[in-house]
């Protein structure tokens, strides 16, 4: 089967009925790079910035930071790659950036939320990223947005860096694309300001998932008692992808649901058309969409969606598609 993966590398992703499909893939690491020929990824949807952090004994300095990002875009070699600014805090542990015992670390001090309160940090990392990008595209990312503003925030630091290097003559990347992560579920009710305020959104399902159904993702006994592939949460990925169309923003996704060929053809048939994953989840996943309709998917799943009486998980709905199709 792997040989047979390995065949599909150039070909291009398509479905059956003609949609052209983005498959990315998540790395954090130099070493993941090499992937993204081996796999056929058209570029990295998802560089988690803070395994640099987390695998030095020290913070890393400005120097080190830029030269990592520019070794990281040198490697990709024209294929474009999404930097997500650190996601520290949670399950994402730096040793030597201990911050107090928290009862709930998942809902604490984390992501921009310290970046944002350790502005010094975010500039760094922010100058960095520009340094490395200098003359190229830059398209970056924000984790754990849960309010528009802290957007707001991340951009006005973003432009005092772009000032202070215009000042000194740095040259400046040609195009930013700036986006902000979906995984806290109040920004379900801000998805029209949102959208109207970034470039792209991406959804990282595994957060999401954890704060929709209150069920903490490292915890074994809970993580997988309610099915991602359930109504609710696919309601919840069907509206994120209806605001994408209304505002004409961008949305892809990047958690682990986008890896496993039955839940990236769920989120096919709700309009994704973008899905970032792990590099040996890429041949699978197109093995499957070529032979995809999904403009049929996406008929059942929204009659099946809509049902107020269904007789059936949404998860075998989907199984028996795959079967039958
Ligand atoms: C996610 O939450 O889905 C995500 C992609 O980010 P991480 O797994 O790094 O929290
Ligand atoms: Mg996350």
């Amino acid at each position: 089967r792997q040989e047979q993966f390995r065949a599909l590398r150039d070909v291009e992703p398509v479905t059956r009925d003609g949609h052209r499909i983005s498959l990315l893939m998540n790395a954090g690491l130099l070493v993941d790079l090499p992937q993204l020929v081996e796999s056929g990824a058209e570029g990295v949807g998802l560089f988690r910035t803070e395994l640099q952090f987390m695998i030095a004994s020290t913070l890393p300095k400005l120097e080190e930071q830029e030269e990592f990002y520019r070794n990281v875009i040198r490697q990709a070699a024209g294929r474009p790659v999404t930097f997500r600014t650190l996601d520290i805090g949670g399950d994402k542990v730096v040793p030597y950036f201990r911050a107090h015992e928290e009862e709930n670390p998942a809902l604490g001090w984390r992501a921009i939320r310290l970046s944002l309160d350790r502005p010094g940090l975010l500039r760094t990392q922010l100058r960095a990223l520009l340094r490395a990008s200098a003359g190229a595209d830059l398209k970056m990312m924000i984790p754990m947005v849960t309010e528009v503003s802290e957007i707001q925030r991340v951009r006005e630091l973003f432009q005092k860096e772009v000032q202070h290097l215009s000042k000194f003559g740095h040259p400046l990347p040609k195009r930013l694309q700036f986006g902000a992560m979906l995984e806290v579920p109040a920004l379900m009710w801000q998805l029209d300001e949102l959208m109207q305020e970034v470039d792209f959104v991406s959804v990282g399902s595994n957060d999401l998932f954890q704060f929709s159904m209150a069920v903490d993702r490292g915890n074994a006994r809970v993580s997988d008692r309610f099915d991602i592939l359930g109504r609710p949460f696919l309601r919840i990925l069907r509206d994120i992808v209806r605001a994408g169309e209304r505002n004409q923003t961008p949305v892809t996704l990047c958690g682990e649901m986008a890896g496993k060929p039955l839940s990236s053809m769920a989120l096919f048939g709700l309009g994704f058309r973008s899905v970032s994953m792990s590099p040996a989840a890429i041949g699978p996943v197109k093995a499957m969409l070529l032979g995809l309709d999904v403009g049929k998917l996406a008929n059942v799943m929204d009659t099946a969606l809509d049902d107020l009486k269904p007789k059936m998980p949404m998860r075998e709905v989907l199984q028996r598609f795959a079967e039958e199709n």
